[in-house]
């Protein structure tokens, strides 16, 4: 039998060496279990970044996608296809916009939002040609793509890729009058997690994201929530823009819009802003393929019907309040929403993810020192029990 090593040994000499993954090979997943080539089992609890909010292999998406498989995989957009309509209309009944538009990776979705943004600005806030800003924060991720890595503040996502895109202004997360100063008449849009998830889960001061958007409301500027990570369960309701009611005018959402099956993403607003996209203007051969829509609509159904976000806000609740628990001088801060949970610590989080993986647990530092937990959605209250009294066992002093 080949072990994780040798795995990963010829893996690596045809691949190139743009992650650090924890040195284990999985081959099975089921539910929130994933199990390696050595058959040892382990609890996922970075979940594909929030892609698997429905858990590894949903029996209900892989029977859609099997069946849509046998049917119809592509048509491009040359041609219409039965399927993306139903899609579409899921996607806007349960955000509640008049209209969607279905790109694949997380980044494209944030890079149409950016396209439509400006181009809503041009034509109907009247911005003078090829001065359209949007403004970023410090500490986001938005994707790989050279235009986002341009607007990124991590030194390592941007060195040796430029040139980068111009257009964009950094301001500070969680300081609303940085906003209320950066914004000028050429100001189109503020792009924004309304939780950094790769930044360190950052959360905002109660009342940021709806004051955020009194301040883009109130200059015409379009407030465009990156809920790809955050979005679809994980804080503990649908979207976490909820909590404060702060209803963006573009909502960008990927990861879990397929449970993990493909990758699918949209945006989503109004007609008023889509409206300034023709034919032509973008797209993409795999956007809204038959396949990709069967696969979002019954990832949409499982989180709907099996109240993910319902229970991600009551056992995230609850899990919080026992890692808060645990005495060590190495914890700075554990904070979150829902199921979606960072413990920063004093040094490097990396030999703890190491520890918790021997532990049977699967878990992914973010920004160096900070341990993310995020398990499907689908994970019961024992299951987090048996998963806490691990991380006690590492975490114990
Ligand atoms: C993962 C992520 C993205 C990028 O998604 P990809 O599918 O990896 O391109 C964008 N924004 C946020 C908030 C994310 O977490």
């Amino acid at each position: 039998m080949k072990s994780n090593k040798d795995y990963i040994e010829f893996t690596e000499k045809f691949s190139a060496n743009n992650y650090h993954p924890l040195p284990v090979v999985l081959t099975r997943g089921r539910g929130i279990w994933v199990w390696d080539v050595e058959g040892k089992k382990y609890l996922d609890m970075l979940s594909g970044y929030s892609a698997l909010n429905q858990g590894h292999c949903h029996p209900r998406i892989a029977g859609a996608l099997k069946k849509q498989a046998d049917e119809l995989s592509l048509t491009s957009r040359a041609f219409h296809n039965d399927k993306m309509g139903d899609f579409l209309e899921k996607i806007c009944t349960l955000a509640g916009y008049e209209k969607a538009l279905p790109m694949n990776s997380g980044a494209e979705a944030v890079e149409t939002a950016i396209k439509v943004a400006r181009k809503w600005g041009y034509y109907k806030k009247k911005v003078k040609d090829d001065c359209a800003e949007i403004i970023i924060c410090e500490n986001n991720f938005h994707g790989r793509t050279t235009t986002i890595v341009g607007f990124s503040s991590e030194v390592q996502y941007r060195d040796g890729f430029g040139p980068f895109a111009p257009g964009f202004k950094m301001i500070p997360y969680d300081d609303l009058s940085a906003l209320d100063n950066a914004i000028s008449e050429s100001t189109v849009g503020f792009l924004i997690e309304p939780i950094q998830g790769e930044g360190g889960v950052n959360v905002p001061a109660d009342g940021y994201l709806r004051k955020c958007q009194e301040i883009c409301r109130k200059n015409n500027v379009l407030l465009i929530d990156d809920e790809i990570q955050t979005g679809l369960g994980r804080t503990g309701r649908l979207f976490a823009y909820e909590y404060e009611n702060a209803r963006p005018d573009i909502l960008v959402i990927g990861k879990a819009l397929s449970g993990g099956f493909y990758p699918v993403s949209a945006i989503a607003c109004d007609n008023s802003i889509m409206e300034v996209i023709k034919p032509g203007d973008h797209g993409s051969t795999f956007g809204g393929n038959p396949l990709a829509s069967a696969i979002g609509i019954a990832a949409l159904d499982v989180i709907i019907e099996e109240k993910l976000a319902q229970r991600a806000y009551e056992l995230g609740n609850w899990f919080t309040d026992e890692l808060r628990k645990i005495q060590n001088p190495k914890f700075k801060e554990v904070r979150g929403k829902g199921l979606l949970i960072g413990i920063e610590l004093t040094e490097k989080a990396r030999p703890y993810c190491e520890k918790l993986m021997d532990l049977g647990i699967l878990a992914k530092e973010t920004h160096d020192m900070v341990v993310r937990f995020a398990p499907p959605l689908i994970i019961k209250k024992e299951e987090l029990e048996w998963a806490l009294d691990k991380i006690k066992q590492v975490f114990n002093t």
